[in-house]
């Protein structure tokens, strides 16, 4: 999500006649998109602005911005840390960009991060890639995770229509974009705050309406979408999924504790035992799906045995790919003020633990690929070698493979390739395009 408003406002930036620097201590303007879902990607940003105003107090004429969570969470507290900031904006006034900057040059110090009905943004964004695009359909989160800051930074859930989706989707095949990702905090909210029932009296406008609804843009071959929220998880999504060729076949479905109780001090409204059906279901329709999750260890009061649990899981579903954390107290959320907070250590020593444990079975679910032939969307030329482009199987795998095809075809980014996995990692794999 962060990187998608990175990629807008890079390209509001562009359309207002910026370029890129060639490192961020010779640019005219600064700009951070901050992170705060843990509290080391809070700190960052503290040691970055320290020395961007030593430089702007040998060039005042520098500007500089920062963005993101950071930016609202903190709002004016940032300007008095570092007086030196011109622009404070929160993730909601990200397509306000150029308005601020005016603002700005009429020389006030701005802070932006009052709440905000997000406009249609109407320049392009300036993506890092040029076959794979986010698009989101849904800003903020309703939930209210005891753990996660989120919400009081990311706002009230906002979802975009399906038609401005749908022209976003069809701008970007007309640029050459294959593959799109639609994004939300919560995607299974999408449409809950737009109108519309249909005359069976069900809700119009969920994520699978939305599904079927783009699915036939021409250009793009492959969809995906993420995070789902295993409260909100439905059967109809998941047979829209199976039925429908363009949406792949890859899950991340955070489960976060393998703890009911755990679970419902997190205030996720799900139990292990209903993820789990879950995962059977997609199972049971797309054998071959993969799935990945996001976990947190140590969250205030976990036990060891409780800890446990969540390893079981692991073990039991064959994660393709876990995002791990351990516990991070955010302001303004229930959990910081527990008393029953774990030390360092214990955090350190269950993360080492799981990650352990995350390796080994996304190496042993990675095996599946050896000797497959799996198609693969080749999306950029191998940052290390010039030889080899880089791309992924429908299942989200990073694949490796050389432009020159035995026939002698020379592959590009762009093409679907059928390449037999030659090679197997616990992150990547690697082969050669046969087709
Ligand atoms: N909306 C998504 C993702 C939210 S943030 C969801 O509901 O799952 C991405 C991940 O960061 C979360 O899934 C969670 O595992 C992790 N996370 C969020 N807050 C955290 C905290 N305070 N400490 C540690 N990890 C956290
Ligand atoms: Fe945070 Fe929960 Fe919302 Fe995800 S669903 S963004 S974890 S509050």
């Amino acid at each position: 999500m962060n990187k998608a408003d990175s990629e807008r406002m890079a390209g509001i930036l562009e359309a207002m006649g910026y370029c890129e620097a060639s490192s961020e201590l010779e640019a005219d303007l600064v700009l951070y998109n901050t992170c705060t879902i843990r509290d080391n990607a809070e700190q960052k940003v503290y040691s970055y602005l320290g020395r961007q105003a030593k430089r702007k107090h040998l060039n005042p004429a520098i500007k500089l911005v920062v963005a993101g969570c950071v930016a609202q969470q903190e709002g004016e507290a940032l300007l008095r840390r570092v007086p030196e900031i011109d622009l404070v904006m929160g993730p909601q006034h990200t397509n306000r960009l150029e308005n601020l900057l005016f603002q700005v040059e009429s020389g006030q110090q701005v802070v932006a991060t009052d709440h905000q009905h997000i406009v249609e943004d109407i320049t392009a964004a300036r993506r890092d890639s040029s076959i794979c695009a986010w698009v989101n359909v849904i800003y903020g989160c309703n939930e209210r995770c005891t753990y996660c800051v989120v919400p009081s930074v990311r706002g009230k859930e906002q979802s975009r229509t399906p038609t401005a989706i749908k022209q976003e989707i069809e701008t970007l095949a007309a640029l050459g974009f294959r593959e799109i990702t639609l994004l939300g905090q919560n995607i299974d909210a999408y449409g809950r705050d737009l109108p519309g029932i249909t005359p069976e009296g069900r809700r119009q406008n969920t994520l699978t309406d939305l599904l079927d609804f783009i699915h036939n843009v021409k250009g793009i071959e492959r969809i995906r979408f993420a995070t789902s929220h295993p409260r909100y998880f439905t059967e109809r999504l998941i047979d829209a999924c199976a039925d429908l060729p363009k949406v792949c076949e890859h899950f991340h479905i955070p489960f976060q504790s393998g703890d009911n109780s755990v679970l419902k001090s997190m205030a996720r409204g799900y139990t292990i035992e209903r993820y789990l059906r879950i995962i059977q279901q997609i199972r049971k329709r797309m054998p071959d799906a993969s799935i990945s999750a996001d976990v947190i260890v140590a969250f205030p009061g976990e036990t060891q045995a409780q800890f446990r649990k969540t390893l079981s899981v692991i073990k039991d579903v064959g994660f393709d790919q876990v995002n791990t954390a351990a516990y991070s107290p955010r302001p303004n959320t229930p959990a910081a003020t527990w008393s029953e907070q774990h030390p360092e250590e214990v955090k350190v020593s269950r993360l080492q633990e799981i990650n352990k444990l995350v390796q080994e079975t996304s190496h042993l679910r990675n095996k599946r690929y050896l000797g497959r032939l799996e198609e693969i969307l080749a999306e950029d030329v191998n940052p290390k070698n010039p030889n080899q482009l880089l791309g992924r199987t429908r299942t989200n795998r990073l694949t490796f493979f050389d432009c020159q095809g035995p026939s002698g075809f020379i592959y590009k980014p762009g093409d679907l390739a059928l390449v037999n996995i030659e090679t197997v990692r616990s992150f990547s794999l690697s082969g050669t395009a046969v087709k």
